[in-house]
């Protein structure tokens, strides 16, 4: 059988990392042709000479330099910007990881899409930001979007065979982050620190702290309505502390079907990549009588603003879903600058909500990629005039 061409964007990060331990195990099964990081370039750099890559793109063009004197006498290409980043998307592959964290995963993988490949989308900004445009690129192509996400990949496990019009519901379940035993109180004084700590998922800082915030399941919630198609108020969110259940779909009879796992995001990659086989993956098996219980209760939308903007972003749609994507990545890094509090997050992206809808209306949604990238500068410029303000 002839080896299959992967290419990893956004390699170097905590997806990209998890996708190279399952293909690193598989060296003769896999062709690699592009990997991509940002700045951790010791790292991009010797994972392409580990897998034998084609070539190695870092997102920073500054950085150039140092990819090329990092992978001198190796054979292998180096290349820098986001130019480099599209190249790397058009160099023929059968499999692609999509994995670069915020709105800037995006446009490469709707590159992808365009030669057809087979896209595994770890990226959730895309889907928020662009689904539409996204799906519409793969349909016309023939090509396949899997999802990496660890709950729609669960959801999509649990809909293989069914017919999307029989689902009731689906729930989506939620850890409740590394703050969810602090009193709502307490939630201002919150560092970076602080909401950078997961109970149960090891992941990269930004959806770390997302996750503590609930901007993760918020964001979780649209990425639902986008990539499966069903209506906001069939989708609902569960707080289940063990992280054992990753989603359950409701059907019209009444069954519910969950999906159980470990908590490692080795399932949903490699079920990504081995599909639509299954094939064995070095992760835990749980043992339901050493579990002993699995909890569920409704999330406090006190504590957990980001939900309820959340279902005011699916009810819109349009071109809410950038702005949400765009504001919450500011005040993201506003948060972490220690220019903003944790709870302020929140605040920052209803009122860039509101002040985009003035300016452009939301509910229209934008056609091309160019449009979301307009939508997504003025969402973030009107963003941090709203933490300019705040000061
Ligand atoms: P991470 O921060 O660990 O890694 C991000 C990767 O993107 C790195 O390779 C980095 O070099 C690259 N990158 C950063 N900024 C870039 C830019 N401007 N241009 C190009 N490349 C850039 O993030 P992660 O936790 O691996 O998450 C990646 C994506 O997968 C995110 O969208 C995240 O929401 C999603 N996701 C992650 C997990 C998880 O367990 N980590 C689970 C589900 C979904
Ligand atoms: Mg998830």
């Amino acid at each position: 059988m002839s080896r299959r061409r992967v290419s990893i964007f956004g390699a170097t990060g905590s997806i990209g990392q998890n996708t190279i331990d399952l293909i690193a195990r598989d060296a003769e099964g896999y062709e690699v042709v592009a990997l991509t990081g940002a700045s951790n370039i010791d790292l991009l750099a010797s994972d392409a000479k580990r897998l034998r890559a084609q070539i190695a793109v870092t997102a920073d063009e500054q950085l150039l330099p140092a990819l090329r004197n990092a992978l001198a006498g190796s054979g292998i290409e180096a290349a820098a910007g986001e130019a480099a980043l599209l190249d790397a998307a058009d160099r023929p592959a059968d499999w692609i990881m999509s994995a670069i964290v915020g709105a800037a995963g995006l446009a490469p993988g709707l590159r992808a899409l365009r030669h057809g490949t087979t896209l595994a989308l770890a990226n959730k900004e895309s889907l928020v930001t662009a689904g539409p445009i996204l799906l519409q690129e793969a349909r016309a192509r023939g090509a396949t979007v899997l999802p990496v996400d660890s709950e729609h990949s669960a959801v999509f496990q649990a809909l293989v065979g069914e017919d999307i019009n029989a689902v009731e519901r689906i729930i989506i379940t939620a850890s409740g982050g590394g703050l969810r035993d602090w009193p709502v109180e307490r939630l201002a004084e919150a560092t970076p620190e602080d909401a950078g700590a997961h109970p149960n998922w090891d992941m990269g800082q930004r959806i770390t702290i997302d996750s503590a915030s609930m901007f993760n399941k918020a964001m979780e919630l649209i990425e639902t309505k986008e990539f499966f198609g069903v209506a906001p108020d069939r989708i609902e969110t569960v707080i289940h502390p063990q992280s054992i259940v990753h989603a359950l779909v409701g059907f019209n009879d009444g069954a519910v079907m969950a999906h159980l796992g470990a908590p490692d995001m080795r399932h949903a990659i490699g079920y990504a990549l081995n599909y639509p086989e299954r094939r064995q993956l070095p992760v835990d098996r749980i043992d339901l009588a050493q579990l002993a219980k699995l909890e569920f209760h409704a999330p406090c939308v006190t504590r957990y603003p980001a939900l309820r903007i959340a279902r005011a972003v699916m009810e819109t749609g349009g071109q809410a879903g950038c702005v949400f994507t765009a504001a919450k990545e500011v005040a993201l890094d506003a948060f972490l600058a220690g220019r903003i509090g944790f709870m302020d997050m929140s605040g920052i992206v209803e009122a860039s909500l509101d002040a985009m809808s003035s300016k452009i209306g939301l509910s229209n949604a934008a056609l091309t990629l160019e449009d979301v990238l307009q939508t997504d500068h003025m969402s973030r410029q009107t963003a941090w005039t709203l933490i300019e303000q705040k000061r």
